[in-house]
């Protein structure tokens, strides 16, 4: 990688006022590289290049925007171990976490260049003799794109990627804990044939260069993937009827009934509470339980939990790598204190491990005896931490999926197709999963939430075109042929 040191504003890269370190959670004696830090004139130019870009970009042939998305797609996928070595190095998931989700990344790419070609509307005929009505969608036009380290370039590319399908131009604003992922990212995207200024990566923090984004009036839409204080506050500056959508934390719950295979049942509960160290916006932190079988499945959650190997991301063999950062791990351990202050029973695991490396691992942790009224049952803790919750019946464990002011995903493991059935209706998420954890999902469907979860239209697959564009209504004279 060669411009680690710089944004890429206006089609060229540029030094920033400042730079920070990034160093590797898996071993702080690792430092990847130091990265720039733009100042507000910096996002300014990046700014006005993106409208003259996208002026261009929008008259732009479909065949051509399906070209370079493609091509950014077949790169990603080609260069996925690479790539996602690195990404593990720098934000701690497992290699194969990082590798699949570079892959991923392309899939989103490849995707959207085919719904380049997608872009088809509707015709009416008009209430008034003589006139045909013509509907189509058009660009925003210049999107702002704020996104997490946990998925530093699956949301980045989930994002970008529609934007630029449809039309738009990208200010794209990485998490400052992964900004070697992002340079990498946008080094594809510049070996594209795009009209200058119409993808802008602008490195900085969110507090600096983040809120004058939001807050900019020459901002179209804003694309965000973050903590609800963040969501609430950018929805908050946004002041200039811009177009937001905010995709933002959850308490998912698993509900283990008494007709289930246990098995699978732990084996959906510890891919959905501990995978990526549990640092998933959709992940299973509650575990809701009946009665009948909660003993046995603590029992096998438990030896599942404390089977996994903990350890560097890089080493094989690694299934939790540590957690992203310092501050994270400290909120993870005060939510074990808190849980316990609260009564719940620690299991296992809420430690930290001391390893070869100086990391931040912790062992992940199973509370028992918790309720849903507890803090760590109500808070996005984004910890490799499982809360289990005893239910007296299916009922119950519906009403307590419900009790949470998110709703992202939720799951059900159970023989019974009724129970699924009426689960699947009437959980008050925005993903339901059958027999299956609550984190995993495809890029071709939507994705999204409710409550606090969410706020705006839907990310992913078609359903996409809704923030990315807006819908104009032609009415056209036919005239008179005489
Ligand atoms: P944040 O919400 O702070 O960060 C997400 C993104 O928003 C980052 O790019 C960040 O930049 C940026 N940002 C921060 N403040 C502003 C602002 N005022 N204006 C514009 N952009 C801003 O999440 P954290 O990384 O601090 O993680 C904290 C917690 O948030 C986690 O523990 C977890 O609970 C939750 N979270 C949820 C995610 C999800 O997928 N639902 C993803 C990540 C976090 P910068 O990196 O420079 O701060």
């Amino acid at each position: 990688m060669t411009n680690r040191n710089f944004s890429f504003i206006g089609g060229e890269w540029v030094a920033g006022d400042s730079e920070i370190e990034n160093r590797n959670p898996s071993d702080v004696s690792d430092l990847i590289g130091t990265y720039a830090q733009a100042g507000v004139d910096q996002l300014e130019s990046a700014l006005d290049a993106a409208r003259a870009a996208q002026i261009q970009w929008r008259s732009t042939g479909i065949e051509q925007r399906y070209n370079a998305l493609m091509a950014i797609g077949q790169e990603m996928i080609a260069r996925s171990g690479e790539l996602g070595e690195l990404l593990s190095r720098e934000e701690g998931k497992p290699r194969a976490e990082g590798v699949g989700e570079v892959y991923r990344a392309g899939q989103f790419f490849t995707y959207y260049a085919a719904e380049t070609l997608r872009q088809i509307g509707d015709t009416a005929d008009s209430v008034r003799d003589n006139i045909e009505i013509d509907i189509r969608r058009e660009p925003v036009g210049v999107v702002a794109i704020i996104s997490p380290w946990n998925f530093p370039i699956a949301t980045a590319s989930w994002k970008i990627a529609p934007a630029l399908a449809f039309g738009n131009a990208v200010i794209w604003k990485p998490a400052n804990l992964t900004p070697a992922s992002a340079v990498a990212f946008a080094e594809i995207v510049e070996k594209q044939d795009l009209p200058r200024g119409l993808f802008n990566l602008v490195m900085g923090s969110g507090n600096a260069v983040g809120q004058h984004l939001v807050e900019s009036s020459k901002v179209d839409a804003i694309s965000f993937t973050g903590s609800v204080p963040v969501g609430k506050s950018i929805a908050a500056a946004a002041q200039n009827f811009t177009k937001i959508q905010l995709e933002m934390g959850s308490k998912n719950a698993l509900v283990v009934m008494d007709d289930c295979d246990l098995d699978l049942a732990a084996s959906c509960a510890l891919n959905g509470a501990f995978g990526s160290t549990g640092q998933k916006c959709t992940a299973s932190s509650r575990l809701i339980v009946h009665q009948n079988v909660h003993d046995e499945f603590v029992d096998k959650l438990v030896a599942g939990a404390q089977a996994f190997k903990v350890g560097h991301a890089l080493e094989e063999g690694t299934q939790i790598g540590p957690v992203v950062s310092a501050g994270q791990l400290q909120s993870n351990l005060d939510y074990i204190e808190l849980g316990k202050s609260e009564g719940a029973d620690l299991l296992c695991g809420g430690g930290r491990l001391e390893l070869a490396t100086d990391g931040y691992f912790m062992q992940p942790a199973v509370f028992a005896g918790t309720d849903n009224s507890m803090r760590i049952n109500r808070e996005e803790m984004f910890a490799p931490i499982a809360c289990v919750i005893k239910t007296g019946s299916y009922e119950e464990a519906l009403h307590c999926v419900n009790d949470t002011a998110f709703g992202l995903t939720s799951g059900i493991v159970t023989r019974s197709l009724s129970r699924a059935s009426h689960f699947r209706r009437n959980a008050r998420t925005g993903c339901v999963m059958v027999n299956l954890p609550t984190a995993g999902t495809d890029y071709h469907v939507p994705f999204g939430g409710r409550g606090d979860s969410s706020y705006g239209p839907r990310e992913q697959g078609g359903y996409a075109k809704e923030f990315y564009t807006t819908v104009k209504t032609a009415y056209i004279a036919s005239g008179d042929p005489t």
